[in-house]
């Protein structure tokens, strides 16, 4: 089957799944999920699973996305914070929705490639750098939306003091090795109230910046 044919039938069954938002869904389509994969895994690009990429991490199941770009309920005018840029893709997505997305990933090779993949679709919305997301990006804050796409048992406090008032944050809260919940926090002052949005199961997120020396990652299979 094309690609083509392949990403109809993912959108297909996004809509089959609920997401009912015609900008996530035409902003998924514009962006091919094939340029953020590996290689050897470009024949599954366009199905319904997540994948890995370098450095032992995930690019997302395309449902996982879709549901979390659609409960962060972006805007035109809005600028948004992604903690792990991973491949690129989510930050890709969001660039489509928003004014501007700023992305910070700890391993400094799964940054350059998505970089090189920013580049060669012209997404120049996006500003990307090599950083622990858990201490957020102050000089750029305060973010109307934040997205981090790695599990921790709570959110980072520095990511709540960089949420505008009145943000959605879109994260998975739980065991960081197990089980965890999509939650969505909307910031009413100082009060961030909870929704529970279903069970996943995302990577890790780390403190610190990953090591270079045995994290550079090039070369490296896992
Ligand atoms: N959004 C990505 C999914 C990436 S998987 C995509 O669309 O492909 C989660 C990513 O979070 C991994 O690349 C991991 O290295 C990164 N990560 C984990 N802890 C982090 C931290 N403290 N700061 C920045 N990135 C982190």
């Amino acid at each position: 089957m094309e690609d083509a044919s392949r990403k109809a039938r993912l959108i297909l069954g996004l809509r089959q799944s609920g997401v009912t938002d015609n900008r996530v869904l035409s902003a998924i389509e514009s962006v091919p999920r094939d340029m953020f994969v590996p290689q050897s895994m470009v024949s599954h690009a366009y199905d319904d699973t997540a994948l890995p990429i370098d450095c032992g991490q995930t690019i997302s199941q395309p449902t996982v996305v879709a549901w979390m770009t659609a409960a962060l309920e972006v805007g035109e005018r809005m600028k948004v914070l992604e903690i792990g840029t991973g491949s690129g893709y989510q930050a890709a997505i969001l660039s489509k929705l928003c004014r501007r997305v700023y992305t910070i990933e700890r391993h400094r090779a799964l940054l350059a490639e998505a970089e090189q993949r920013f580049q060669e679709l012209r997404l120049s919305n996006i500003t990307s750098r090599v950083g622990d997301g858990t201490k957020g990006w102050p000089e750029q804050a305060p973010f109307d939306r934040i997205i981090v796409t790695a599990a921790a048992a709570e959110p980072p406090p520095a990511l709540l003091d960089q949420l505008a008032n009145g943000g959605l944050m879109v994260l998975p809260l739980g065991d960081p090795q197990g089980d965890q919940s999509l939650i969505r926090l909307r910031r009413d002052e100082q009060v961030f109230h909870r929704e529970r949005i279903f069970g996943v199961r995302f990577v890790p997120l780390i403190e610190g910046e990953a090591d270079v020396e045995r994290n550079g990652c090039k070369g490296l299979k896992h």
